[in-house]
């Protein structure tokens, strides 16, 4: 979000977390006034630039067993130590979730993608961040600690607004599961943002099966046109249960674009943002529709 500077932040007191129930104690203690340190990507320049004064710093980064990514079933548990580095280059990822792994390639420098943990981006919950929303295309669970014991929350309670978690003060993300995509799973996804790494103007995701020459399990979510990251519906009902034609997508993206309010802000205006998205989506679709064996549609 930012880069960098020569400020510094104001006092606080750090404690290596030895443990989950020992980072959890500590936040608990800390009235509210406790960060987990992961990455540490967002929270320092957002300390450096005095956003955030935390009482307290919990570092988990020294946690075992934080750290892996694993296949469980039809499901991808991603832990809380998990690099952008390690999702990019993973064999899991690689195997039943490509769409994840090609969202990675978007996601800032490689200095920033050796520190930054898939978990820490979730809870920042930038709308502009690619993690959230391929968090939301994959219909994530996320794995909350607290002294009270373990939850889980699906991704859209989750992400309740820009930079807005439902995460209470006193609890830490252990790890967040995303779906394992069928081997033969069509997917896609486009991005545009002004330099390679930057923040996206407008970042979209989509994937597809297609049995007997018709579309099954129809994903699609967008970001930088609204609040947050968001599952776009109105692609999913019009396309699910049929064969996919031009048509047929230009009218889902018209009805995708009808709903879209995004804001005009210094870089780009609300109009050119919903063209973007629509012509983003178009390809995205184009690109699921063919991976999963269908004609190319453009
Ligand atoms: C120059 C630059 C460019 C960037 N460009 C992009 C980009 O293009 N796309 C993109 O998606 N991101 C980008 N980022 C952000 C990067 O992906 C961050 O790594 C990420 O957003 C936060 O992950 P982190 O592990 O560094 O979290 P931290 O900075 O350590 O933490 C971020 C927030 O989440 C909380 N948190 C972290 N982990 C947990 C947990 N397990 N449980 C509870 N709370 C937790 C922290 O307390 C803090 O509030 C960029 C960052 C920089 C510095």
């Amino acid at each position: 979000m930012f880069g960098g500077g020569r400020m510094k932040p104001a006092a606080f007191d750090y404690v290596r977390a030895e443990s989950v129930e020992h980072a959890v104690e500590v936040l608990a203690g800390a009235d509210g006034d406790g960060k987990i340190l992961a990455g540490g990507q967002s929270l320092m320049p957002m300390m450096n630039f005095r956003l955030v004064r935390p009482s307290v710093m919990v570092d988990i980064n020294r946690i075992a067993g934080l750290d892996r990514i694993e296949l469980r079933g039809n499901r991808i548990s991603i832990g809380a130590l998990v690099r952008h580095r390690m999702t990019a280059s993973d064999t899991i990822i690689a195997d039943r979730a490509p769409v994840l792994r090609e969202a990675m390639k978007h996601v800032a420098h490689l200095t920033v993608r050796n520190r930054g943990t898939f978990c820490g981006s979730v809870c920042h919950a930038d709308p502009a961040a690619e993690m959230p929303m391929m968090s939301q295309l994959l219909d994530a669970v996320v794995h909350i600690a607290s002294p009270r014991g373990a939850r889980s929350l699906p991704i859209q309670d989750f992400l309740v607004g820009s930079l807005m978690t439902a995460l209470e003060p006193d609890e830490l993300v252990t790890a967040i599961e995303i779906d394992a995509l069928e081997p033969g799973t069509g997917w896609g996804f486009g991005e545009f943002a002004r330099r390679h790494g930057d923040y996206a103007l407008a970042a979209v995701a989509v994937t597809i099966k297609k049995r007997d020459g018709i579309a099954h399990g129809v994903r699609a979510a967008v970001m930088g046109v609204g609040e947050t990251s968001m599952r776009v519906r109105e692609i999913e009902t019009a396309l699910e249960g049929n064969d996919l034609q031009a048509d047929l997508i230009d009218s889902a993206i018209d009805a995708m674009r009808s709903t879209l309010e995004p804001n005009t802000d210094l870089h780009a205006s609300a109009d050119y943002r919903r063209h973007l998205c629509g012509e983003l989506m178009r390809r995205a679709l184009s690109d699921a529709w063919s991976r999963s064996g269908g004609a190319h549609l453009q």
